[in-house]
């Protein structure tokens, strides 16, 4: 039986509540689904500069790279708002991104049916919305040289550059198509092709990549068109691909289509193939030690894990088909309940819930 290595960083606030049950269900579902897992924790973040003076020690970063796939809970809290930014619980986050070439960023807006009712669209609008925006993380205007702030002919001037090579945009592309082709077979790719430079380019290689995935249907959208397309009709998409700021600002829109902070995963892929999964959400300090916080996002990015990192798309649909089960039977944590009828569950009865039910 073929066994995934998973490196686990629960990090900080609620990390820890929320990933110990996504670990449970983890183990649950590769032995339904046939395969192992074995399971390295590590440090990150707040807990790590308590143990260690740092937020990323090296040690994290060597067994990261050894990983199938890590796990991620959250880092960052109020114990740790005095250091200095770059001593800083997010410190440890950013420079791990960086040292694994984490250069895609999936984030899926899954609006279960039961929790359409959530959203600030019409129910029918976002009732099981399943879209995946893809976002190119590590360029882009974010990272773009020269930039800065400066005098010029009497004022000051700010800039900065908008820049993509044609092997970013060609690494990014291959992405999406490939994830559009486990999905539904549709990207769409978004750039302002009809203002920038850098988007006509990005237009040019993507639609160049396409000869090698004839399989998938692919279309072009302006991002201003993107962005009232996404509230207009969200369903009419499956996969969507952009640069780093268009999918910074389309994957906040499309999150907040499904309305609630705690049922949302995330994965961030590098070009080795180690994965970074992670809930959307931070680390919840006003609810922290109560035993109430929604363990669904992190859950579903094990589902995530488990399709993109390790190969095991069975006990991906069983997650998500799990998950959905429990929402439609009515329960719910704190940060979901919605009707009165609703059975309000903690932290780990719901994870005991989705176990139930895979
Ligand atoms: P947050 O996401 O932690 O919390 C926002 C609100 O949503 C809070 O009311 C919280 O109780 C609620 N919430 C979040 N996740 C929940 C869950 N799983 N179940 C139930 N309710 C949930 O954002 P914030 O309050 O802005 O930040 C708190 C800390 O988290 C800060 O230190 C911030 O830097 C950090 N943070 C970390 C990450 C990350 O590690 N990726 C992301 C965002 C924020």
């Amino acid at each position: 039986m073929t066994t995934k290595n998973i490196f686990v960083l629960p990090g900080d606030g609620i990390g820890p509540e929320v990933v110990a049950p996504a670990l449970e269900v983890l183990q649950k579902v590769a032995s339904k689904t046939g395969f192992d897992v074995s399971i390295s924790e590590g440090l990150v973040g707040g807990v790590a500069i308590d143990a260690t003076g740092s937020p990323l020690p090296e040690e994290t970063v060597a067994q990261a790279k050894q990983a199938d796939a890590v796990l991620l809970g959250g880092v960052g809290g109020p114990q740790w708002d005095h250091l200095s930014t770059d001593k800083r619980p997010e410190k440890g986050l950013l420079g791990l991104r960086s040292e694994l070439g984490l250069f895609a960023n999936l984030r899926p807006a899954l609006a279960f049916g039961p929790l359409a009712q959530a959203s600030s669209l019409k129910p029918e609008l976002v009732a099981n919305l399943d879209i995946l925006i893809v976002r190119e993380l590590t360029g882009g205007i974010y990272f773009g040289e020269p930039r800065g702030i400066e005098t010029r002919a009497g004022q000051r001037v700010g800039f900065n550059t908008l820049v993509y090579s044609e092997q970013e945009i060609e690494r990014i592309a291959r992405v999406g198509f490939e994830l559009a082709q486990k999905r539904n077979g549709r990207l769409c790719s978004v750039d302002k092709a009809n203002v920038l430079e850098v988007s006509q380019l990005w237009r040019e290689v993507v639609t160049s990549v396409h000869g090698d995935y004839q399989d998938v249907e692919l279309s072009h959208m302006y991002v201003d068109n993107a962005a009232m397309q996404l509230v207009r009709t969200p369903k009419q998409f499956d996969v969507l691909v952009t640069g780093n700021m268009f999918g910074d600002i389309l994957s906040d829109v499309a999150a907040m289509l499904t309305g609630s902070l705690g049922m949302l995963p995330s994965a961030s892929l590098a070009a080795s193939g180690v994965g970074l999964y992670e809930p959307v959400h931070g680390t919840a300090p006003d609810i922290t030690g109560k035993g109430i916080a929604n363990p669904l996002a992190t859950i579903l990015s094990v589902a995530m894990m488990c399709r993109y990192s390790l190969d095991q798309a069975a006990a991906a649909d069983a997650i998500e088909v799990a998950v959905s089960a429990c929402l439609q039977d009515g329960y719910r944590t704190e940060d979901i309940r919605g009707h009165s009828k609703d059975q309000v569950v903690g932290t780990q009865a719901m994870a005991d819930l989705v176990m139930e039910k895979l």
